[in-house]
């Protein structure tokens, strides 16, 4: 049989993943070593694939001393911390967890939103506090209307797609902003952002990270969204410009945030941690028992694709 490939792993992944994969690989990780680039001088050459994870990621600084490497399959679809374009340079094929995801982050999306608009936080704090009984429910501020509202979806790739579908069963008009129209699809585009934010109720924002998208939902946006409209952030914290976001939530200019992720996560600053009318998550979008696994299972059928057939299940084309 052909010699076991050798992997490096950038970053630490899920127990799931890491049993399976060092039980099939000669798997090494990078945080094992003090000084990974001295370490990578002496022994990068031995390695023919990373084991990466969109949350962490790995520099392009690592690539010249990787001369073997062939192939990348990053725990997660975000490619905001991948070198894509110098993988691409080299030749070197990337795989995510594209797809399986899917539903458990549009779910959440949804969570964030019905939470948001029916307070349900604040019901359940209410509730455990005793105020109910003390105060009645005079004290305890109405909700808003989901069903028969207007959604705008920022971003209509595999993900929007499947938020945009759940909105079937509220009986919500839907429209969307991408830089393209996508073909097919039921939903009405709209290539101006500060325009489906003037005419939304609930913004969702689901759009790829990176440099093309940085504060892409800034003041102006956040300003055409109004005090009746809410924002729900399940994409990536470099896309809405939280200082922005911050101020339109405290002085009341928007309705409210819902957040799975933040500019600088983990550490929220105290403001943040403070605004008003805001349900915040710790980047758990796709943090399902079924879907964590099924993206650790992606991760390994895809080097085990590529080790035995050369193609990969998910690759980012
Ligand atoms: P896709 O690549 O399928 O879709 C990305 C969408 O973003 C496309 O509709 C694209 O349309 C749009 N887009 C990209 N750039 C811009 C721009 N400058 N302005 C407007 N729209 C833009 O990705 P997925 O749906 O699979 O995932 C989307 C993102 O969700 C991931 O990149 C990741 O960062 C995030 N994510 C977050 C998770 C979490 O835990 N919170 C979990 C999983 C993913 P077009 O190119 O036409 O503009």
């Amino acid at each position: 049989p052909p010699p076991t490939p050798c992997l490096l792993q950038t970053g630490a992944l899920v127990p799931l993943l890491e049993q399976p994969l060092q039980a099939r690989y000669h798997v090494e990780r990078l945080l094992d070593h003090d000084d990974p680039i001295a370490w990578l001088q002496a022994e990068g050459a031995r390695f023919d694939g990373i084991v990466s994870s969109a949350g962490l990621g790995f520099s392009a600084d690592l690539l010249p001393l990787l001369p073997r490497l062939r192939v990348v399959s990053s725990y997660g679809v975000g490619l905001d911390r991948i070198p894509v374009a110098a993988l691409k340079a080299r030749g070197v094929a990337l795989a995510t967890t594209s797809d399986v995801l899917n539903d458990c982050v549009a779910d959440a999306a949804w969570a964030l939103l019905m939470a948001l608009a029916r307070r349900v936080v604040e019901g359940d704090a209410y509730v455990r506090s005793g105020r109910w009984a003390e105060d009645g429910l005079n004290r305890f501020p109405l909700g808003r209307r989901i069903s028969g509202a207007r959604l705008g979806i920022v971003g209509l790739g595999r993900i929007g797609q499947v938020v945009a579908r759940r909105a079937s069963g509220f009986d919500m008009a839907v429209a969307y902003h991408s830089r393209r129209a996508v073909a097919d699809v039921p939903w009405r585009h709209e290539p101006d952002l500060r325009a489906l934010a003037r005419n939304s109720d609930y913004l969702v924002v689901i759009t790829a990270g990176g440099d093309g998208t940085r504060h892409l939902i800034n003041a102006e946006v956040l300003e055409a969204l109004g005090p009746r409209g809410f924002l729900i952030n399940v994409a990536r914290g470099s896309v809405v410009d939280e200082a922005a976001l911050l101020e339109a939530l405290q002085a009341g200019r928007i309705a409210g945030a819902g957040l799975d992720v933040f500019e600088n996560e983990p550490r929220i600053s105290e403001a943040m941690r403070a605004a008003p009318r805001t349900v915040l998550l710790p980047h758990v979008a796709s943090a399902t028992e079924e879907t964590r696994l099924a993206m650790a299972v992606r991760v390994l059928d895809n080097l085990d694709a590529f080790f035995q057939t050369g193609r990969l299940v998910s690759p980012v084309e």
